[in-house]
């Protein structure tokens, strides 16, 4: 019997140390940073740099990666565990190394990258002495891939590469992208693009403009137009025509762990709910006394453990299967499931709040409009619950009978068949 729902006890004291850290040292870094993918900025590289090594010190740096890569090579549950207490953090990824989107760039360098590309570019990655950003999406569509058209030519020695990209997040910060770009538009859309590693100080990269959420006026997440970018033949990632199957390792990669910080989001908002609850009175009871505050905490509770279980089991079996293609339904559902979390869980949370919640002084609207961040990063929900239903109904075969086959009445016939010898001679009951 294999279930087992216990973390070892001396993995167990690794997170017990990482709690109380997180807490004591890297929660209030929030408080008086700006991005913690500035990394050139003094003022984090004087708070946030000696907390890294602090991390490094105790064997806990870029721990979803394997040893070969400078890592610890945990596997994808000790990091649930681990992200689940760095996710109620922004500096927290960034203080273990382990930062979107940096990690899942990092993976896919390491997977299809020449040891020319590791050494100039995944290197300093790891090391967090540079950031980068993905650049893929585009301003006339997101979700379907057979709409864009940055493109890539072959130009002697060099790929020129233009077109626009749209929310490509921190490259502001980054010292290089990494561009998916038509290299072949004649074939299907899945062969027709390649991948490309394109320093940002490169003559033609340009950020039109830095968008934000909601009211933020400047935000990171950029439009970056591509002019005649020129880079060099051998700064294509993976094989030519193959940007999809490179793109599929970070994003496996990249949903799960956003899950796992998400979690970490949600709990901490759910203990904020809590404390409110056993503190606040009104009409001469606290608000945990009154059952329609009880039934809030309660549904928020079990949606919350549920959706726990499911993201640990996804990463068992990732970690069981060392392949995400194989657990590619399972990370669908959890990505299409995770903002519905998040945005349940931090309705509940403001509004158990009252006026104070919905302030800007409390995290909570925030919150809400962070769970549209993760509907919609990585692709959409609606996308992912086709993917999920979609291989479901691929175990299944149709009937070839005019009714059902688990019609009751053939279910009868079939039964009374099977058991007439055995009940011949016994008295009808029923
Ligand atoms: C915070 C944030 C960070 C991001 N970071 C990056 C990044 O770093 N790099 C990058 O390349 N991209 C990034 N993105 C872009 C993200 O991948 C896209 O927003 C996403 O793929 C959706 O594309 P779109 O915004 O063009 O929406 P559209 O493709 O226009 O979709 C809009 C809506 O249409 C519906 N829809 C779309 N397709 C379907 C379908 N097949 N079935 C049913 N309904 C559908 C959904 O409701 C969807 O929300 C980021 C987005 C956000 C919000």
């Amino acid at each position: 019997m294999a279930w087992d729902f216990e973390t070892d006890p001396e993995f167990q004291d690794a997170l017990d140390w990482m709690d109380d850290f997180v807490r004591r040292e890297v929660e209030p870094l929030d408080h008086v940073l700006g991005s913690p993918y500035d990394i050139t900025n003094p003022r984090n590289i004087a708070l946030v740099r000696p907390l890294q090594q602090q991390v490094k010190d105790r064997g806990l740096w870029a721990c979803h990666l394997g040893p070969d890569l400078g890592g610890q090579g945990f596997g994808q549950v000790k990091l649930a565990l681990m992200n689940e207490i760095l996710g109620r953090t922004r500096f927290g990824p960034v203080v273990f190394g382990c930062q979107a989107p940096d990690t899942g760039n990092a993976e896919i360098l390491a997977h299809f990258g020449t040891p020319a590309q590791k050494k100039a570019f995944l290197e300093p990655l790891l090391a967090n002495e540079i950031v980068s950003c993905f650049s893929m999406t585009e301003p006339q569509g997101g979700a379907d891939p057979g709409v864009f058209t940055t493109k890539a030519e072959l130009d002697g020695d060099e790929w020129v590469i233009n077109g626009e990209k749209w929310f490509s997040s921190n490259a502001r910060w980054a010292s290089f992208l990494i561009v998916m770009a038509v290299t072949d538009p004649d074939r299907p859309t899945v062969d027709r693009m390649s991948m490309f590693i394109v320093p940002k100080d490169t003559p033609g990269v340009e950020i039109v403009r830095n968008v934000g959420f909601a009211t933020e006026k400047e935000g990171s997440h950029a439009y970056v137009r591509y002019t005649d970018v020129r880079v060099p033949k051998d700064h294509l990632l993976g094989r030519r025509g193959e940007a999809f199957k490179v793109a599929q390792v970070r994003l496996g990669g990249g949903r799960i762990h956003h899950a796992m910080r998400t979690l970490g989001r949600v709990k901490m908002l759910f203990d904020m709910m809590c404390e409110r609850a056993v503190s606040r009175e009104t009409k001469g009871e606290k608000l945990g006394d009154k059952q329609m505050v009880q039934e809030k905490i309660a549904d928020a509770w079990i949606q919350m453990e549920q959706f726990r279980l499911f993201v640990l089991r996804t990463a068992w079996r990732i970690d069981r299967y060392k392949d995400y293609m194989q657990v590619r339904k399972d990370i669908a559902a959890v990505k299409a499931e995770m903002p519905k979390v998040l945005h349940d869980i931090a309705t509940r949370a403001l509004y158990i709040h009252g006026s104070i919640g919905i302030s800007s002084e409390m995290p909570f609207a925030d919150q809400v409009l962070q769970s549209f961040h993760m509907g919609l990063a990585d692709g959409p929900s609606e996308v992912h619950k086709v993917t999920v239903a979609r291989q479901l109904l691929r175990g299944y075969s149709p009937s070839n009978t005019l009714f059902p086959s688990y019609h009751v009445p053939k279910l009868q016939a079939e039964a009374e068949e099977k058991f007439a010898e055995a009940l011949e001679h016994i008295d009808d009951v029923i």
